[in-house]
């Protein structure tokens, strides 16, 4: 029987049996892959704390006909922070649920793992506003949906004074903008951040303070964007946006707070 180990991120756990789990993970070697977890919901088994969703583990696969095995796993970094919070809860939901939806089982590209641990990673210290946005850009040119941001994306020419996004994927001048139906103005700050989140090495980008607005604006983009690449609505969207338009004090306040 072939057997590997593999680092890698739960994705989605789903139950199966009377005590078993169905674990959707992310590795690092083989990308997506589902796998079984016998006996994972029984309150002393060893596959219960690694086998929770956000978990960064190491996991002992056994190949299976159909589906895989979890055969033995130890924690990496638990993110236990992730499940105890709503609104970082809502936020890796939608980490995940993206990299769910937009791979294939058994297809890894090299930087789609360090890209969603770093995500996870700050989200769990409170900066899920601004790494959730790179992480989208980013994981949209893993993808091969490379937004251009240089030139206009119809014509090639140079941008001018006033730039317009489309969600086909990148910036239009004034001349072409009237054949993308639904574009949107993008203004030169949200425009510099873009670029950043998208250029700048990961561990950079921990310095980047990014004013409000401009995070607004580019959230709102992004999900156009997002969402012309999606073959389905996302579950977890729902749930993230419906926290995002509560009044300022009725907040949970765990983005800024260490709760640990
Ligand atoms: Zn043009």
């Amino acid at each position: 029987m072939t057997t590997w180990r593999t680092e890698g991120i739960v994705l989605r756990v789903r139950d199966l049996g009377e005590a078993d789990r169905l674990v959707t993970l992310y590795t690092k070697e083989q990308g997506k892959l589902n796998a079984t977890a016998r006996g994972a919901r029984r309150i002393r088994n060893r596959l219960l704390s690694p086998t929770q969703v956000f978990t960064h583990g190491r996991y002992l696969i056994f190949q299976g006909k159909n589906l895989h095995n979890i055969g033995q796993a130890e924690i990496i970094h638990s993110r236990q922070a992730l499940r105890e919070d709503l609104e970082k809860m809502a936020y890796a939901s939608y980490v995940t649920e993206l990299v769910d939806a937009l791979t294939a089982e058994e297809d890894p590209t090299d930087t789609l793992f360090p890209l969603l641990a770093s995500t996870l990673a700050w989200g769990e210290e409170g900066r899920f506003a601004v790494a959730v946005r790179a992480f989208e850009i980013r994981l949209m040119r893993e993808l091969g949906y490379e937004p251009e941001l240089y030139s206009c994306l119809n014509c090639r020419g140079e941008l001018q004074e006033r730039i317009f996004f489309t969600e086909r994927g990148g910036t239009l001048c004034p001349s072409c903008v009237g054949q993308f139906p639904g574009s949107n103005t993008l203004s030169r700050g949200t425009w510099e951040l873009m670029k950043r989140l998208l250029e700048w090495d990961l561990s950079r980008l921990s310095i980047l303070h990014p004013a409000a607005n401009n995070i607004e604006e580019m959230r709102r983009l992004m999900r156009k964007y997002v969402d012309f690449r999606l073959e389905y609505p996302l579950k977890s969207l729902d749930f993230l946006e419906t926290l995002q338009v509560l009044p300022p004090a009725e907040q949970p306040s765990g983005g800024e707070k260490d709760e640990r």
